[in-house]
């Protein structure tokens, strides 16, 4: 590739470029903050106040106690946190209700479990890869220990109803966990009423412009966890290890700018529509997942009949723009997407399905590029 060629980067659910809150200020993060926040001296206080400045701006941000934030090194940990806690052979009963689509950190966690004895019940999605609230009804029946769903799905961008679902889990007494890692930062974290929300939220900084390698797990205050990280015994014994200071004080300072200049929605949702009525109309054979389901406003998945995904993505890489074949994590294994499988889509769809996932600052012109390219 012709490195002085333009980059049209529109791979933002894999991850998203560092914010300008953050980028303008990590050269004096790094080199005055790098005291353990945990030391009495000075400098250790100059770090834990940084910490707890984050920590206030990012509860402004999602609507919590400064004392329900839990951080870690990312979503991943945060839901293997969670869901260790539930089903590990050490708690009595292991049972959990989730959808097929959730993403593999979620998956992968459960199914760990699974030769030990948990069981897992699927929630039924429907073919706009909405969860089907009647089969969840029925599930909550057998009382399943708890419930776990992505708030906004990483490949079709569909939107849970969060509050509704968190509602019918409360009302049969079953606990919930929501992965909103690529809802955070792209949509307002809806203000539940008290004890209606989640109990447990899991998210990771990279996706909404702080740094990679850290997240946060949010508790509610009716919860208690087995840490997964015991360590030393920082952030109340829920999670050991040294604070990733850099890493969290990014997470602050995105959430801060976002309070003050919120996500675009409305204007990225502009390009992404417009988008998808143009290959409509220059392919009309297209076929873009989910449209009529609530979804993220930059998300686009899109088969066009009869070529090859891969290829497609690799064809494009070619000309400076990176798109995706769905989820980061499975692009390069050659199994069809899961979520899409369940979803109902036909194997050879799949097969021909991409993702295109645009940023606050996507421009027509760069989705006019990418147009003229397929
Ligand atoms: N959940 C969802 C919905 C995701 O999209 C991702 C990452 O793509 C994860 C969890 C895992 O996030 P991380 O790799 O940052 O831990």
């Amino acid at each position: 590739m012709d490195p002085s060629h333009q980059q049209i980067y529109l791979d933002y659910n894999a991850t998203s470029p560092l914010s300008l809150a953050v980028a303008d200020r990590l050269p004096e993060l790094a080199s005055r903050f790098f005291a353990n926040p945990s030391s009495p001296h000075p400098l250790g206080r100059g770090t834990r106040k940084m910490i707890e400045q984050a920590t206030t701006d990012l509860s402004r941000f999602l609507h919590v106690a400064p004392n329900q934030i839990i951080y870690t090194s990312g979503a991943t940990e945060s839901i293997q946190t969670v869901i260790s806690s539930f089903l590990s052979p050490d708690t009595p009963s292991r049972s959990i209700a989730l959808p097929r689509t959730e993403h593999p950190a979620v998956l992968s966690a459960a199914r760990m479990f699974e030769p030990g004895g948990a069981v897992l019940h699927w929630i039924k999605v429907g073919p706009d890869g909405l969860v089907e609230l009647d089969h969840l009804k029925e599930l909550l029946r057998q009382r399943p220990d708890l419930v776990s769903f992505c708030a906004a799905n990483n490949e079709t961008g569909v939107l849970a109803p969060v509050q509704q679902i968190c509602t019918l889990c409360h009302d049969a007494g079953v606990p919930v966990h929501v992965d909103a890692t690529q809802w955070v930062g792209r949509l307002p974290w809806p203000q539940m009423p008290d004890g209606n929300g989640p109990d447990f939220v899991s998210f990771s900084g990279h996706k909404f412009g702080a740094l990679k390698g850290c997240g946060a797990l949010i508790v509610s205050p009716r919860m208690t966890l087995n840490p997964l990280i015991p360590g030393g015994g920082q952030q109340y014994g829920a999670r050991g290890g040294t604070l990733n200071t850099t890493g969290i004080v990014s997470m602050g300072l995105v959430a801060a700018s976002l309070i003050e200049n919120p996500y675009p929605a409305d204007t990225v949702r502009n390009v992404r529509d417009t988008m998808e009525d143009q290959l409509l109309e220059k392919i009309p054979e297209a076929v873009i997942h989910a449209r009529t389901a609530p979804r993220l406003p930059n998300t686009s998945s899109v088969a066009i009949p009869g070529r090859d995904a891969e290829e497609m993505v690799h064809q494009l890489a070619r000309q400076g723009i990176s798109i995706s074949t769905g989820s980061a994590c499975s692009t390069g294994k050659l199994s069809p997407s899961h979520v899409l499988l369940a979803m109902g889509v036909p194997t050879d769809l799949i097969r021909s399905t991409i993702r295109i996932s645009l940023g606050p600052l996507s421009s027509s012109m760069e989705v006019d590029c990418l147009l003229k390219a397929l």
